[in-house]
């Protein structure tokens, strides 16, 4: 089977092209390279052994990717393709709209123009907002991301639904990442942000390879055990995983149509803290720190009821704290500049 994946040069696309070809799919990847090296894919293939089809190009583009679904037989589509950093769409709402939701218009109208009815998308734990106790369950309502960022996963969500209700042959599958770190075992790939990291574990392993001079903490003074923010940081590849997991599920339930979210995580809440400390651990190494202001929009801890995807789709995170902090370490010191060599 062919699988369309948008965003596949990027951090977890990536890693989920991987995975896909060992379980003998097919890929097409679909990028602009907006936020991402074809580096990444070349080693994919030399890590795979196995092909994958390339080509550049945006989602909002309906004309290339008609092309596209004209020249492959598509049997469905994975969705990555999205602008992600939170700050940013706060100051660049316009783009982080266009991209993230009518992009992914764009590539269901030119789907269901094809008669290309499974797809799976990239949401986050973000969709349930500050609304809703944690842990986050999927039966919880959507609710009120603080970013334009988290508005376009909640947006992209109601069209999924909407569109599923509008037609039966729509077959859905929402899947809600918590915190993904990590790298391939291998180091070959891994995240290579561009810039000054937003996230976590690219600014903490940016640290420890010398390239930045101290992690900032983001709040010491929240209502958690230690005061620092606890997050559910779950391996990439677990999470490639959880997508070839949702594909064979789709596969396996031939006369389901409509949406299912699931959400993909460990279950744990981690802090800030307790990510310094193994970190250090697993490289035998001080990460230097201070503690600074709260990050607006932060909230305290969430963590996943992950049991819907351990029952349904028979995925579990496998890969422990230790193993995230090691593989994440191996591509940074392989990789101190990233793909750029
Ligand atoms: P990434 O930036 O590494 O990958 C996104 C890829 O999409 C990049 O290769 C980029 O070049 C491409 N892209 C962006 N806009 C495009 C467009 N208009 N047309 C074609 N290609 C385009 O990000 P990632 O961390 O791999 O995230 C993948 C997906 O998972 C995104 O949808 C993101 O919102 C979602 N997500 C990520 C996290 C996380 O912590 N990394 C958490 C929850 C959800
Ligand atoms: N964080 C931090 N310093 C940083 C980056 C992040 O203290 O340089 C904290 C942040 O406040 C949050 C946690 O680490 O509590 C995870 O942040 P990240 O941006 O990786 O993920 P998200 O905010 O999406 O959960």
């Amino acid at each position: 089977m062919k699988v369309l994946v948008t965003g596949g040069a990027g951090y977890i696309g990536s890693h989920t092209v991987l995975s896909l070809l060992e379980n003998n799919y097919e890929v097409i990847v679909y990028d602009s390279l907006v936020n991402s090296s074809i580096e990444s894919l070349n080693r994919v293939e030399k890590l795979t052994g196995k092909k994958v089809e390339f080509i550049e190009g945006d989602i909002c583009d309906k004309d290339k990717l008609s092309e596209v679904f004209e020249q492959f037989t598509i049997g469905a589509v994975i969705h990555f393709a999205a602008l992600k950093a939170v700050g940013e769409s706060a100051k660049i709402p316009l783009s982080y709209y266009q991209n993230n939701v009518y992009g992914t218009v764009c590539l269901l109208e030119v789907m269901e123009h094809n008669n290309v009815h499974d797809f799976i998308f990239s949401s986050s734990a973000t969709v349930y907002g500050e609304e809703n106790d944690v842990p986050y369950v999927e039966t919880m309502k959507l609710g009120t991301p603080s970013s334009p960022y988290g508005a376009s996963k909640v947006m992209v969500e109601r069209v999924l639904n909407d569109l599923a209700l509008s037609d039966s042959n729509f077959r859905g599958v929402s899947l809600r990442y918590f915190n993904p770190i990590g790298a391939h075992e291998s180091g070959q790939i891994g995240e290579d942000p561009k810039g000054i990291p937003n996230n976590l574990l690219p600014y903490v392993a940016q640290v420890a390879v010398g390239k930045r001079e101290k992690l900032s903490i983001f709040g010491d003074d929240y209502p958690t055990q230690d005061g620092s923010c606890e997050r559910d940081y779950l391996h990439v590849m677990d999470l490639a995983q959880g997508h070839v997991a949702a594909l064979d599920w789709l596969n396996r339930h031939n006369d389901f149509t409509g949406v299912e979210a699931f959400n993909l995580g460990t279950g744990n809440g981690v802090s800030v803290f307790a990510i310094v400390k193994a970190f250090e651990k697993a490289i035998d190494k001080t990460i230097p720190f201070e503690v600074s202001p709260r990050r607006a929009g932060d909230l305290p801890a969430f963590w996943a009821n992950a049991t819907k995807a351990n029952e349904q789709l028979n995925w579990h995170a496998e890969r422990n704290l230790t193993q995230m902090m090691s593989d994440t370490w191996r591509w940074q010191s392989s990789n101190p500049n990233g793909y750029l060599a």
